[in-house]
């Protein structure tokens, strides 16, 4: 990415209706919260906005559930989004909401502005109506059967289970989530995105970051599946979009617009522009210009956003800003894949999560515990996997054993040898080296590799790379204690308090530069740091910047004579009883099920000739009437129609089917099949079944409403 003035950045809204979860967590806001951390320590001009997404159906049929009006639902939901962001640490600039009246004149302004442009489509279509409720079914609203997966419980806007973009008429036996009926077309009129026209412009600054002769993002350095994605829809054709909804609940279609009468902004529509709104508000609260971090071409504008929003954030947001003209695009989107928990998809209506708020109030005080564990298995480039038990080794293993251990073993022996003072020593006095128990090292030597491998860690900050930036901070603690493990000051004091000063000196160096090189990840331990070496708290305002400066010219961090505090343990071991208590919490929830292995489907057959399957004949027929056969217990008698007669079958179904259930079915009839008779009674052909693995029968037939004694051929 090329240098630019200023940065904005963005995490994805989260949606009011329920509270957040690690899934989310891990998706937009601990990695966004990292990289502007990192970004403000190294002294950039950044701003961090966020607010809660608080429009669209799923809010309003919250509300209906929990008999709270939907402006009650938002307002528990944005209260307890606010505290928990902040108790987990995330750094917002401004933390704003939809429902304010600033969102609503900006996103407002944006539909005029395209609708004055003649941007937008105005077509009439058939929309899924509930006249029990007397409202149209927009996204949430409506639910049925995904085509793509099969999945019963697809939304109007998409399938949770396989990720697809859906529209209503897309679903199969739609039914309306309000009154539980099977919904009816109805004409209704909605201005569209067309999204079709923009698609060739799109794809080319997608591809190459190309637009009007200007380069404006790489796209080397953009995610892979972020580009997959993008490709896929593209590939797929863009088709209009409708931008407006017949809803009670969101942005109203501006008034001075014909025809604005019970219209609402499409929530993807409005959703985005909230970061526009977030960003005019922290601009009043700070007397800033807005418009420098929106419509200027040295903004880097980056989305943080989890995968499931990757086409709202590259392509449509993107093409409504575009259809504006006065904004800039992003430059990357570098949008994370989903956190499994315990081997299962984390599921908000199944209770399968670890809840944010939980965590904080059954772990109290261990916020970096679990941000640490999250970017350990943040995941960037594809699916990863939370555990108690991961995040209880990671703890004890690496935060305890190995980084609180050494700032520790560094705080006791500086306060016991040396007052508590930064000690002077000979700089040319060596040592034993990190890398090699029998290699002398010096002090100024080891502060550049120190800086070599800050910079290494800064490296993979920028490139969105947090999982490997952490190791590298993890590393550099290893290497303090490999310091101390060789030189044994604890032995060596007595014999040889030169070399001692030298070690513990550039031991103090380190743990200074962990104090600042920790901010990013774990920020409430960075400030623990800094008070045991009684400095003031950063204030992320170019401090690792200066430290790199420093660090490059061989100057140390800490001067030597400056007063340290005390020694604390930054981290404390997490016993099995604590983890298991967690554990068991869980189990009282149910995981999604995971789709059973596919069926085993028996061997084919010896081949035949058409000439043999001409010979059979096919029928399509209805089940008329059902009867039990007496001491049969698998056979059903039934008589079928065939249009041009009837006829009498016995079926071997009884077990899978009660005779009331049959009749009325469409089946297929082998109908030239030579007469049997069974318990006495003739059976003048056989209905075709399929059978799966475990036995179970399904009826084969033509579609409803197709004539009888049809040939299948
Ligand atoms: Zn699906």
């Amino acid at each position: 990415m090329r240098e630019f003035k200023r940065i904005l950045v963005t995490s994805a809204l989260p949606y009011a209706n329920g509270p957040l979860h690690i899934g989310h967590l891990a998706g937009a806001y601990l990695s966004a919260d990292v990289y502007v951390r990192f970004q403000r320590l190294m002294g950039k001009d950044i701003v961090f906005v966020c607010g809660s997404d608080e429009h669209g159906a799923a809010i309003t049929i919250k509300a209906m559930k929990e008999g709270l009006s939907p402006q009650q639902i938002v307002d528990k939901y944005h209260a307890l989004f606010e505290k928990t962001f902040s108790r987990i640490g995330i750094s917002f600039d401004m933390y704003h909401r939809t429902s304010e009246p600033l969102h609503h004149e900006t996103s407002q302004e944006f539909f005029r502005k395209l609708y004055k442009k003649g941007e937008f489509q105005e077509k009439e279509s058939e929309q899924y109506f509930d006249e029990e409720a007397g409202q149209f079914l927009a996204d949430r609203y409506i639910m049925g059967t995904c085509p793509k997966c099969g999945n019963g419980e697809a939304y109007g806007d998409q399938c949770e289970k396989c990720g697809s973009s859906l529209s209503p008429t897309d679903l199969i036996n739609p039914v309306s989530t309000l009154s539980g009926k099977k919904p009816v077309l109805k004409t209704t009129k909605h201005w569209y995105l067309p999204l079709d026209q923009y698609e060739t412009w799109l794809r080319k600054w997608i591809e190459t970051g190309e637009l009007d002769g200007k380069v404006l993002h790489d796209p080397d350095v953009w995610k892979n599946h972020v580009l997959g994605q993008c490709k896929s829809w593209l590939d797929g054709g863009l088709q209009p979009r409708a931008m407006t909804r017949d809803l009670d609940w969101g942005v109203d279609v501006p008034r001075d617009i014909k025809g604005h009468e019970g219209k609402k902004l499409y929530v993807w529509m409005d959703a985005p522009i909230g970061y526009i709104s977030s960003t005019k508000q922290w601009a009043i609260n700070n007397k800033k210009n807005w418009k420098k971090y929106w419509q200027d071409d040295e903004t880097a504008l980056i989305h943080f956003i989890g995968k499931d929003n990757i086409v709202f954030h590259c392509l449509i947001f993107p093409a409504i800003l575009r259809a504006h003209g006065d904004y800039i695009l992003p430059v990357n989107v570098p949008a994370n894949q989903f956190m499994n928990l315990e081997g299962k998809k984390i599921s908000t209506s199944r209770n399968w999560a670890v809840w944010v708020h939980e965590y904080l109030d059954d772990l109290p005080g261990r916020e970096d515990e679990l941000r640490y564990a999250m970017i350990k298995n943040m995941p960037e480039l594809k699916d990863s996997e939370f555990t108690w038990k991961g995040y209880q080794d990671a703890n004890n293993n690496e935060l305890v054993n190995n980084l609180a251990n050494f700032v520790n073993r560094v705080m006791v022996l500086a306060n016991k040898y040396y007052d508590g003072k930064v000690p002077a020593f000979d700089e040319d006095m060596d040592f034993i080296g990190p890398d090699d128990q029998y290699e002398a090292a010096f002090h100024d030597s080891e502060l550049l590799r120190l800086f070599d491998d800050s910079h290494e860690l800064c490296d993979f900050l920028r490139k969105f790379d947090f999982r490997s930036a952490q190791k590298v901070l993890m590393d550099i603690s290893t290497r303090g204690n490999q310091i101390l493990q060789f030189n044994e000051p604890w032995k060596t004091i007595k014999e040889n308090p030169e070399a001692v000063k030298a070690v513990l000196n550039l031991c103090l160096q380190y743990v200074a530069a962990m104090a600042i090189l920790s901010r990013p990840f774990l920020p409430f331990t960075s400030d623990k740091i800094r008070t045991l070496l009684n400095l003031p708290h950063l204030e992320e305002k170019g401090e690792l910047n200066k430290m790199l400066d420093q660090l490059s010219e061989g100057k140390p961090l800490l001067k030597k004579g400056h007063k340290i505090g005390e020694p604390i343990h930054l981290f404390t071991r997490i016993d099995d009883e604590t983890i298991q208590k967690q554990i068991d919490k869980l189990a009282g929830s149910s995981p999604v099920e995971e789709p059973s292995e596919k069926p085993v489907a028996p061997e084919l057959k010896p081949e035949v000739t058409y000439d043999d399957f001409q010979k059979l004949d096919i029928r399509t027929a209805t089940i008329i009437a059902a009867e039990k056969i007496e001491k049969a217990d698998k056979l059903l008698k039934l008589t079928l129609d065939l249009g041009f007669e009837q006829r009498t079958v016995v079926s071997g179904i009884a077990e899978h089917y009660s005779p009331e259930s049959v009749v009325g079915r469409k089946v297929s009839l082998l109908a030239n099949l030579a007469p049997r008779k069974m318990r006495g009674v003739e059976s003048q052909g056989m209905i075709l079944m399929a059978e799966n693995g475990d036995g179970k029968l399904s009826f084969v037939s033509a579609e409803d409403g197709w004539a009888d004694g049809q040939v299948i051929k």
